[in-house]
């Protein structure tokens, strides 16, 4: 077997995927991180504390012409859901560029429908992959709902719904007794909703992570906790990784390191524009509600998800580079907002029941991942660039990795993901 031994940069949802269709198909794996499987081990992989949505229906890119409109209200607005940390503009500023021009009408159908692609099986996949490291009971497929409290932003949305329906998916719309028979824990001013039955959620993402992982080092791959500092090539090819421990000999290469991606792309000869897209969730533990069904606030654009045993409240966009310190008070405005939507949250809650939590989503300018052969190195894989929807794809991402290592057909189309689109 030509790529026996495959490193895999990154143990984000994505990589431990990798790995271990990597390890199915016979290979000896190694996974570097140097937080450890599913960024356990530090506050920022992506994995451990997104809403956990798998949805089928997030086919509405981050840059559309909708949302280009209300970008300058929101900046302004101190409770809106995207900041922007001003020192970082100079940085941003290409990407940000980019990000405008792919938000072109006439770009926007082909990006859905690429999305579509990848996202449809979401729920599928994770239950293959929660079945075969023994957490079934972690995937649910109980439908997602997004609410809006006025006409004004339930109408606002329609072409997001209408993006959906013309790519096969069924959203129905709830008036506001149907609404409350879906969902009897909203409030009564909340009377629009549209709802995506196809859709599903993990109850624990940290927890599905924690068991890829165990899975994989039962069957005999690794997982180092160390950073990959320098790629080393030979001939058109990678053929080891450098950390500060020592250098790891490599057949192949899979760089799955979310947010971090872009560097160590470009070390290996690609370039790729790659922001973290910063976002917070607030958990609260024996919440006083607890929904059904995953919520999305249409207002608020921020996602709530019944957890086992806690109410995770996750979203807002903050563009401040993966460097800058948590900025907290975006965390609490997601209580803030949660408790508009639900009048069963108290107004006050004893802080041993809180935990705050930010998350680097990695993000291209078109809300498409790379996912192809580097153009460089021919046995380097790249994965990286999920954004939005990382958790609910990182499972096909990574058998598509393998079945690239491997030479395989993948099951789908990847010329919309190819590292050479920019
Ligand atoms: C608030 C929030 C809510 C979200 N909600 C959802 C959701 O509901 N559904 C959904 O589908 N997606 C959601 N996402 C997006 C999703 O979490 C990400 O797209 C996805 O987790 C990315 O996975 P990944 O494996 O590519 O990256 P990550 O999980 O970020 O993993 C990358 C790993 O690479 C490691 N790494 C970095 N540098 C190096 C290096 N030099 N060497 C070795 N390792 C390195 C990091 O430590 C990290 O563990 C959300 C994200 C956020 C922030």
């Amino acid at each position: 077997m030509p790529e026996a031994h495959v490193l895999v940069i990154g143990a984000g949802i994505v990589g431990l995927s990798a790995a271990l269709a990597l390890l199915r198909d016979g290979r000896r794996v190694t996974v570097l991180d140097p937080a450890g499987p599913g960024g356990i081990l530090s506050a920022g992989g992506a994995s451990a504390g997104n809403a956990g949505w798998l949805s089928g229906a997030s086919v509405v890119p981050t840059a559309y012409p909708g949302m280009l409109k209300a970008v300058p209200g929101w900046l302004m607005d101190p409770l809106g859901p995207l900041a922007l940390r001003w020192r970082h503009l100079p940085a941003a500023a290409p990407w940000l560029w980019r990000f405008v021009r792919a938000g072109r009408a006439e770009r926007i159908p082909a990006q859905a429908a690429a999305l579509r692609q990848l996202l449809a099986p979401s729920v599928a996949s994770h239950l293959a992959l929660a079945e075969a490291v023994g957490g079934r009971y972690l995937i649910h497929r109980q439908g997602a709902l997004w609410v809006y409290r006025t006409e004004a932003a339930f109408r606002a949305d329609a072409g997001g719904a209408a993006l959906r329906r013309a790519q096969g998916i069924t959203v129905e719309e709830l008036g506001a007794d149907e609404l409350r028979q879906v969902e009897p824990s909203l409030g009564r001013d909340i009377r629009h909703a549209r709802f995506v039955a196809e859709n599903g959620h993990c109850s624990d993402p940290a927890g599905l992570c924690r068991r890829v992982a165990e899975t994989l080092v039962r069957n005999g791959g690794r997982i180092l906790v160390e950073r990959a500092v320098a790629i080393e090539q030979c001939d058109g090819r990678v053929v080891a990784v450098q950390t500060a421990e020592g250098r790891h000999p490599a057949d192949g290469l899979v760089l799955a390191a979310g947010a971090w991606s872009a560097p160590l792309a470009a070390m290996l000869g690609d370039a790729v524009p790659l922001e973290s897209e910063r976002g917070y969730h607030l958990e609260l533990v024996q919440s006083e509600v607890m929904p059904r069904v995953p919520i999305m606030s249409g207002e608020g654009k921020f996602a709530v998800t019944p957890m086992d045993g806690r109410l995770r409240l996750a979203g807002t966009v903050e563009l401040a580079g993966l460097a800058a310190p948590p900025d907290w008070r975006r965390a609490d405005l997601l209580l803030r907002q949660a408790r508009s939507l639900f009048p069963g949250l108290p107004t006050t809650i004893p802080e041993q029941r809180i935990s705050r939590w930010l998350g680097h989503r990695p993000s291209t300018p078109d809300s498409l991942p790379v996912i192809g052969r580097s153009r460089a190195a021919a046995n380097a894989i790249l994965a990286f660039g999920h954004g939005h929807v990382g958790f609910a794809s990182g499972p096909l991402t990574g058998r598509i990795a393998a079945d690239l290592i491997a030479g395989r057909p993948p099951p789908i189309d990847l010329a919309p993901f190819a590292p050479g689109r920019f």
